[in-house]
């Protein structure tokens, strides 16, 4: 019989996720805390659970992708936790961003258990999530992995087993370096765009498919002109994966000298009221310091 696959956590990510694996013929259940989120993907076939625990005592391989490290924990350890309810030799995948250190202490936890622990971490944004081609860096122990690789194929385009526990979200923290760092390149870049008097779609079609191109300037970049702040990825969560790499970095004694500079600037648009716009609303933090809008 196919394994039965639970999924918690239909957010922006969650969604997408879980209607491929629908669509894939998967059989899903799944649970959100916030249970009114569950009924679209309950009318496209999957059925639902009561709890993390409850959902866990049905699944053999229990999925989750919430928001941050304490998420992840009350989920997996709190009262109606999946640790409450799963069955030993059932697989836990947390696709989530959170501490690797953290995860650690989960997968052994879940091993008291008997139950298996990957960290599988993801990039591709909404619209990887979406189209099922997200980049999956995975740690973990290698035959969890290859049980795991028909449900992560669902979901994602290419998945690489980086090391085991937690090495899935240090190169999770790597993909974010870059990631900040290629968002802050773009929103310089177009200010200086604009106080140029250039044309920005032009200067975005020029530009996109050369050395200087990049997933982030060909998604945000055109959001950034129309004024479109509608997240993909929220400034709350980007910035929570900032401080992630910014407390590993700190560990590790290692300088971080743009991602510090990224992080400083989101604190100034969360102190505004703006953590719950997309994370190339970066730009309206230089466009404070310099005085232009950078508008088509
Ligand atoms: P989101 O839209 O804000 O959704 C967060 C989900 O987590 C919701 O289902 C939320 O439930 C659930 N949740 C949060 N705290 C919880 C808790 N304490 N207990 C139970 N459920 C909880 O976020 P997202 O963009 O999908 O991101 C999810 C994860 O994927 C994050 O770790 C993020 O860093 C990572 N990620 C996101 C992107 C992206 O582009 N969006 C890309 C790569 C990775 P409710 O519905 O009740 O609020």
């Amino acid at each position: 019989m196919a394994d039965q696959i639970g999924f918690i956590g239909l957010g922006i990510m969650g969604r997408g996720m879980t209607r491929n694996l629908i669509k894939a013929g998967f059989p899903v259940t799944v649970w959100n805390r916030t249970p009114s989120r569950m009924a679209e993907l309950a009318a496209e076939g999957a059925g639902t659970s009561t709890s993390p625990a409850d959902l866990a005592s049905r699944c053999d391989v229990i999925i989750l992708c919430v928001s941050d490290t304490p998420d992840v924990q009350a989920v997996i350890t709190g009262e109606h936790g999946v640790l409450h309810g799963a069955r030993p030799g059932s697989l836990v995948i947390d696709m989530s961003t959170i501490s690797p250190h953290a995860t650690r202490d989960l997968a052994a936890a879940l091993a008291a258990k008997g139950v298996a622990m990957l960290d599988a971490p993801v990039s591709g944004g909404s619209e990887g999530a979406a189209r099922g081609t997200l980049a999956i860096m995975v740690g973990g122990k290698t035959e969890d992995v290859a049980r795991a690789m028909p449900v992560l194929q669902a979901m994602g385009k290419t998945i690489t087993h980086v090391g085991d526990h937690g090495a899935g979200q240090t190169v999770k923290l790597v993909n974010q370096i870059l990631v900040v760092g290629n968002a802050l390149a773009m929103c310089e870049a177009l200010l200086f765009a604009k106080a140029g008097g250039l044309d920005l779609q032009k200067t975005l079609d020029a530009v996109s498919s050369g050395a200087a191109g990049s997933w982030m300037l060909s998604n945000r970049g055109p959001q950034i002109i129309k004024r479109d702040w509608r997240p993909g990825f929220t400034i709350d969560l980007q910035q929570k994966d900032v401080r992630l790499i910014l407390d590993a970095a700190d560990q590790l004694g290692v300088p971080m000298l743009a991602t510090s500079l990224v992080f400083n600037l989101y604190r100034v648009l969360q102190t505004d009221g703006l953590g719950a716009e997309g994370n190339h609303a970066l730009v309206k933090a230089l466009e404070k310091l310099a005085g232009i809008e950078v508008k088509q």
